[in-house]
């Protein structure tokens, strides 16, 4: 008897620049994980990049192999994945386009994350066809390799949802062919920069998984701690503070007991203890900068791993097409043939 299949999940990321610490504990861990159960599908998000990048495109192509350094260096393993660029498979957007003849725009127009990203993003013109439709790109992108199930936060479940009315409404119209994928809900440690605010490459306050062992000390010294805490006599209270979150991730539950207890009573200073949260850190992430020096030693393996990756995701989005056209009875090149 054969191995059972594992079951098949899908996660992208866009390609906005270097990854961070926030990037890595709040997906890139969970990726790494995640491949000893799953089949694996990562993906580059470029055009969903340009959703918001359209004016001023120019760095996204670049981010690529960039970024896919930093997958490699943290453990993404491409025996075990497939690790592949949106933009490389050109039935993403036709199956997107098929999506959108059938998706009511009030679906679009309720999902809360566009709301809110139209908020946040206000210094961008986003009124625009493209950005209000990316919850459609995002179900093509899923259902294309039929996972099973996404891998997300509680913030990106409508989109998981909507991917599966989306597959329903498909599956109804025409022939039943794509899965409904489940949501694998991750919880996402809330990891913030070095000021307290979201850690994010526009506010200056990231920790970068490239940054070398003395630039990740010199950025935990910068770090506040408790602003209740004036003194190294005063009592401490780990949870006011942004450097205790970080030992969280990084120290067993019972060194953690011991440092919010020393806190507490004032008999550790904040200096000594972010020395032991860097060092925690330059000793966690030693393995990942060693897997960095091998891969920017070696940019054509970067570009190999894309280049099988590619082929193997399009190998499956040209089956998944196939099924497609005929199912919607849009198989030109099948007649034309016959
Ligand atoms: S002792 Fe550590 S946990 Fe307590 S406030 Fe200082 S840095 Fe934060």
């Amino acid at each position: 008897m054969g191995q059972p299949t594992r079951p098949r999940i899908l996660s992208g990321m866009r390609p906005t620049g270097k990854m961070h610490l926030g990037n890595y504990y709040g997906a890139l861990d969970n990726w790494v994980r995640l491949q000893d159960e799953y089949q694996c599908h990562y993906f580059v998000a470029d055009w969903h990049a340009l959703t918001t990048e359209y004016e001023d495109p120019k760095d996204i192509a670049g981010y690529v192999p960039e970024m896919i350094v930093d997958w490699l260096s943290v453990g993404l393993d491409p025996e075990k994945s497939t690790i592949f660029v949106q933009s490389a498979m050109p039935e993403h957007a036709e199956l997107y386009l098929i999506f959108g003849m059938f998706t009511p725009v009030p679906w679009l127009e309720r999902n809360p994350t566009y709301k809110d990203q139209l908020q946040e993003l206000s210094h961008k013109d986003l009124a625009t066809y493209g950005f209000l439709g990316y919850p459609v790109l995002q179900a093509a992108d899923i259902l294309m390799y039929k996972a099973d199930a996404v891998p997300v936060g509680i913030d990106q479940v409508p989109h998981v949802e909507m991917t599966r009315e989306i597959a329903r409404r498909f599956n109804h119209l025409y022939r039943p062919i794509f899965p409904e994928p489940e949501v694998l809900l991750t919880q996402v440690p809330k990891i913030t920069g070095t000021d307290g605010r979201k850690m994010s490459k526009s506010y200056g306050n990231c920790i970068y998984l490239s940054d070398p062992p003395e630039v990740m000390l010199k950025k935990v010294r910068q770090m506040v701690t408790d602003i209740k805490r004036p003194y190294r006599r005063d009592p401490g209270e780990p949870d006011r503070c942004l450097a205790f979150p970080f030992h969280r991730l990084n120290l067993p539950q019972e060194r953690l007991q011991e440092i919010s207890e020393s806190c507490r009573s004032a008999a550790l200073g904040c200096v000594e203890c972010k020395k032991m949260l860097a060092r925690a850190l330059v000793d966690n992430f030693a393995p990942i900068h060693e897997r960095r020096a091998y891969y920017e030693m070696h940019p054509e393996a970067v570009l190999e791993v894309l280049r099988q990756g590619n082929a193997r995701a399009r190998h499956q989005a040209q089956q998944t097409m196939a099924e497609v056209r005929e199912a919607i009875a849009f198989d030109l090149e099948f007649q034309l043939s016959s």
